[in-house]
């Protein structure tokens, strides 16, 4: 179920990890561990997804946004409640509007900040000294956008001095094939993005461009995991189509 599990230092007490499609409960194309798609996917096998992933972390609250291919930040610290069937929004009649974003963060101890992805890019950032944690969905759109720059000036803003971030498995450059104008205005908003695909054609390197950004940023990079096209364990929006589930990415603080 857990691609990994990292720790930014001895008793840093941060908390990272991030999910894969195996160990859940889901069928057909979300098989099996989908933590999105709230829309699509059967509740009985959402809420059990969202059940194994809560023993398994030891988490009883786990935040997530309606993500929008924004930039905008979710202060989490205003509402840290996200326990039960919350996270599912319109699913569950009479329950509360998910906060329309593309990021979180967050001072509020044992509230995991979820980032649902299935090609874009979950980026998971933490000042462990200053006990602050984001998490940012980054797909071309908010990557160009700034939403990693917007996530950590809000860290910031809270006092945030030393960050440390984790990207997630993400479409690598080789796989992200986009159309040569694209990847054109791409390389002139975070040149060194354009790349080309394993087969020649135009493309976007996405954790390039996240890494060019979060250097500026002055944010150390602790890994960058596997293409999500290429691993059969992994969601992937380009290789299972539009009812692709997601996987997701969790930060919080002990
Ligand atoms: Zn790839």
């Amino acid at each position: 179920m857990f691609d990994s599990y990292l720790d930014p230092g001895s008793n840093a007490g941060v908390g990272v990890f991030f999910t894969d499609r195996t160990g859940g409960f889901s069928k057909g194309g979300m098989s099996s561990l989908n933590l999105g798609r709230t829309d699509l996917d059967d509740v009985a096998a959402l809420r059990a997804n969202m059940g194994a992933v809560r023993r398994a972390s030891g988490l009883e609250c786990i935040a997530v946004v309606h993500q929008m291919h924004g930039a905008e930040v979710h202060d989490v610290d205003r509402d840290p409640d996200w326990r039960g069937d919350r996270w599912l929004g319109d699913r569950i009649p009479g329950a509360a509007r998910i906060p329309l974003a593309d990021a979180m963060v967050t001072s509020v101890a044992r509230v995991g900040l979820a980032i649902r992805v299935a090609d874009c890019l979950p980026v998971l950032l933490a000042d462990p000294w200053a006990r602050i944690v984001a998490a940012a969905h980054a797909g071309r759109r908010g990557l160009l956008d700034g939403v990693l720059r917007s996530t950590v000036e809000a860290m910031t803003a809270k006092g945030a001095r030393r960050i440390t971030a984790w990207i997630g498995p993400h479409i690598c450059g080789s796989c992200y094939e986009v159309p040569g104008d694209m990847a054109a205005d791409a390389q002139h908003r975070i040149p060194g993005v354009a790349t080309t695909t394993s087969w020649g054609s135009p493309a976007i390197d996405l954790g390039t461009g996240a890494c060019i950004q979060l250097a500026e940023l002055g944010v150390e990079v602790h890994s960058v995991d596997p293409c999500t096209l290429t691993t059969p364990s992994l969601f992937s929006h380009r290789g299972d189509g539009p009812d692709a589930g997601r996987q997701v990415g969790v930060v919080w603080l002990d």
